[in-house]
C-alpha cells in the first residue's frame, strides 16, 4: 500500500464510533475481511485501533456497520441490550 493511500486512510476518523484513539495510532482494517476476499482498496479500508480491529473479527455480532459515504463506513459497538434488540428485529417477534 502506497504512502498516499495510507495518508488518505489515517486522515479519516477511526471507524468504530466512540474509539478514543486517533487514526494515526490505528491499524488499517478491512470492512469486508481480507481472508473472505475483501479487496485492499480505499473503498474497503479504514482506520481501527488494534483492539477494535481484532474484536470486530472475533465478535462481529457486537458491531453494526453503517455506510456513511460512497466508500466510507463506520461501526457502532452494540451493548448487550442493543444486540438483543437487533437480534429480535432480525428474528421477528
Ligand atoms: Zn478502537
Amino acid at each position: 500500500m502506497g504512502w498516499l493511500v495510507k495518508w488518505r486512510l489515517i486522515s479519516r476518523p477511526p471507524w468504530v464510533k466512540g474509539c478514543p484513539l486517533p487514526a494515526t495510532m490505528c491499524q488499517i482494517d478491512h470492512a469486508d475481511g481480507w481472508a473472505d476476499g475483501g479487496p485492499t482498496d480505499l473503498a474497503n479500508l479504514g482506520p481501527a485501533c488494534q483492539f477494535h480491529n481484532r474484536d470486530r473479527y472475533r465478535r462481529p455480532e457486537r458491531y453494526q456497520r453503517h455506510r456513511t459515504g460512497k466508500d466510507r463506513w463506520t461501526y457502532t459497538y452494540l451493548s448487550h441490550t442493543d444486540r438483543a434488540r437487533v437480534s429480535s428485529v432480525i428474528k421477528g417477534p
